[in-house]
């Protein structure tokens, strides 16, 4: 157990029943379907840690998350409590219902292999990155490459300054930070805790995160 977090206390606040509880190592791979009505908390177990994340539609997932459609509608570009996590068809996915994070960011995109050789040199070329980590998850529901889309990135500081340059900056995060987010539809969520190194998204070392399912499926 990481973060000198207890499995009680990490639940703490979440409605009842208690769905799924799970730590995530670094740099690992995960997903799990969170039915309307239900609470996915992430928690940062040890701090600057980044958390990608895509969404899908349970029933169909032709249906899912966009970035485009949550910053238009919402009018901002980051993530905070209120926030509507918004699929290609205008639909709320998820809500994020609290957070102890003062914003989100969904513009940074996620780490690859090419990606890394381009800014950190080919040397990195082998160093797993998260669209591998989502590539593989995805394959689970036999998605693929053309199902790759603009994620979120839970926990990561990417500033943007008036003239539109983006940072990649350390965290704003600290050990035993959190998101919550309420299901607006039957979802599966696929992360892929980030396994970066070459900057200081994940304060140049990955560590393990937990996540929650909790509270009572509307449709049961
Ligand atoms: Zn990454």
């Amino acid at each position: 157990m990481s973060g000198h977090i207890t499995p009680d206390k990490a639940a703490e606040g979440l409605p009842h029943p208690l769905i799924h509880q799970e730590v995530v190592a670094a740099r690992a791979p995960w997903s799990h379907a969170v039915r309307r009505g239900q609470t996915l908390r992430i928690i940062d177990l040890e701090g600057n840690q980044a958390v990608d994340f895509l969404l899908y539609s349970h029933a169909d997932d032709a249906e899912r998350y966009s970035f485009q459609d949550t910053i238009a509608a919402q009018e901002n570009i980051f993530l905070r409590t209120g926030s509507v996590l918004r699929s290609n068809e205008g639909a709320p996915m998820m809500t994020l219902v609290a957070t102890s994070v003062a914003y989100h960011d969904t513009i940074g995109g996620a780490c690859s292999c090419e990606s890394n050789t381009l800014r950190y040199g080919h040397h990195t070329k082998s160093q797993h990155a998260c669209v591998e980590n989502f590539l593989c998850e995805n394959a689970v529901y036999g998605r693929n490459k053309r199902d790759m889309v603009p994620n979120i990135n839970w926990f990561m500081n990417v500033p943007v300054e008036a003239d539109g340059a983006l940072g990649i900056v350390d965290g704003i995060s600290a050990p035993g930070l959190w998101v919550d987010l309420r299901a607006e539809m039957d979802v599966v969520a696929v992360i892929s805790n980030c396994p970066q190194i070459n900057n200081p998204c994940n304060g140049f070392n990955p560590t393990p995160i937990m996540v929650i399912i909790a509270g009572a499926d509307e449709q049961a």
